[in-house]
């Protein structure tokens, strides 16, 4: 009944596309096992219940992931515990030692799938006693080289992705216990989607898809133009291949984009919902090197160039993909536009050999094993109460 349903909070950040998708895949699976029984919830907390610098991340890391070096300096100079602790204290006690409002949602569980929301809801939780009472696990949604901010020996549970990840999580203080090595978690669409090969242009041509993360970044241009040219056979003066790019959020590439004369089939697309159908209907991927498409793009089976990765938390992904043989890393778009026009011709046999080492790296059961896991956390603990739990309110009305 209503009164036994439990609710959980996922604490998120529209930094990029990956944290939401990785949050909206713990609800879906949450809704799939276990039905009524959870109530999830999904919140930008920064956006909704902090001030600056918090509820301005997502433009700040708009910008610095634009000028790299910049996030560079970011990402390794606040590796130190010391110099995160001491700023995200700082951060928290300015905020949760104001005027205090009550979270609607009162959870039992709470889940954070962004590297900044370990500390501050714990420290939260701490000053008001919840802390026996309230379960917080993280999931970490990069694949290797994460920011240590993730890692908070005060949480319940880390599901970590990969090895080296749950590695790097023992390095940092946490105990085996606490740590679980499942997967990254992708939609459950991804999983149990119908392969559907009928958004293709030209039915028995083979397809490649071109996209930047959640804001279209990367080298996206440049390489659809290497793809329009190289992906036609001059000599039998027909395509070899067919394009479809996605630019995410990032309406000027789209419409760049659209105004060019193409020899190929080529569809430009904006934000797509339902990635796991585009994916679906492609043969190889190539993408900037972000965890979130990488993972879907595994359980696809789809090879993949990656032409890009953000400085830090992105770079691990590359050696990841490149060691276990699902895919290659380029920067130059002409060598990409080659490498993919030889997959569609003569190398048919590589592409399909990197396509069976992604599947065998795809693990598309990880979301449901971390719910069951969070599941089994909640049920162990016995009969919870929804409690209130409150946070802070906004910058603006301190002032
Ligand atoms: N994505 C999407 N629609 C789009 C473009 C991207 O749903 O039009 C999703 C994509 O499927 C992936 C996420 O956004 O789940 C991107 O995450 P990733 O970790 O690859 O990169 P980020 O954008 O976080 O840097």
């Amino acid at each position: 009944g209503a009164e036994r349903t439990k609710n959980v909070l996922i604490l998120m950040s529209d930094t990029g596309g990956g944290h939401r998708a990785s949050a909206e895949a713990i609800r879906d699976a949450f809704r799939l096992e276990f039905g009524d029984e959870y109530q999830v919830f999904v919140k930008d907390v920064w956006k909704e219940y902090a001030g600056w610098p918090l509820n301005d991340m997502e433009r700040s890391y708009k910008f610095m992931v634009k000028h790299v070096q910049l996030w560079k300096v970011a990402f390794h100079s606040t590796s130190p515990k010391w110099i995160h602790s001491c700023y995200l204290a700082a951060i928290a006690a300015f905020y949760a030692k104001s005027r205090l409002v009550l979270w609607s949602t009162s959870p039992t569980l709470s889940v954070s799938v962004h590297p900044l929301m370990q500390h501050i809801p714990l420290w939260v939780l701490k000053w008001q006693g919840l802390q026996q009472k309230v379960i917080f696990v993280s999931v970490i949604t990069d694949l290797n080289t994460c920011h240590r901010t993730w890692f908070h020996p005060g949480v319940n549970r880390c599901y970590c992705p990969s090895e080296e990840v749950a590695k790097r999580a023992l390095l940092d203080g946490l105990e085996e216990s606490q740590t679980r090595v499942f997967g990254l978690p992708i939609r459950p669409s991804f999983c149990r989607a119908v392969l559907v090969k009928n958004l293709r242009w030209i039915a028995n041509c083979l397809q490649v898809l071109l996209m930047g993360g959640g804001e279209g970044m990367g080298p996206v241009k440049k390489t659809a133009k290497a793809l329009g040219e190289m992906l036609f056979d001059e000599r039998l003066q027909k395509p070899i291949g067919q394009l479809i790019i996605i630019c995410g959020r990032n309406k000027d590439l789209a419409s760049t984009l659209e105004s060019l004369e193409w020899k190929i089939p080529v569809k430009v697309k904006g934000f797509q919902t339902q990635m796991e159908k585009w994916m679906g209907a492609c043969d190889c991927i190539i993408t900037k090197a972000g965890p979130g498409t990488i993972a879907e793009a595994l359980i696809r089976g789809l090879p993949i160039i990656l032409n890009d990765y953000i400085p830090g938390q992105e770079k691990g992904n590359v050696p990841y993909v490149v060691d276990n043989g699902a895919g290659v890393f380029t920067r130059s778009p002409k060598e990409t536009a080659k490498l993919v026009a030889e997959w569609f011709s003569t190398k048919t046999d590589e592409l399909k050999r990197m396509s069976e080492n992604a599947l065998k790296l795809a693990q598309p059961n990880a979301v449901f094993d971390i719910v069951k896991d969070i599941h089994e956390l909640a049920c162990q603990r016995g009969p919870l109460a929804n409690i209130p739990y409150v946070f802070t309110s906004s910058f603006s009305s301190l002032i």
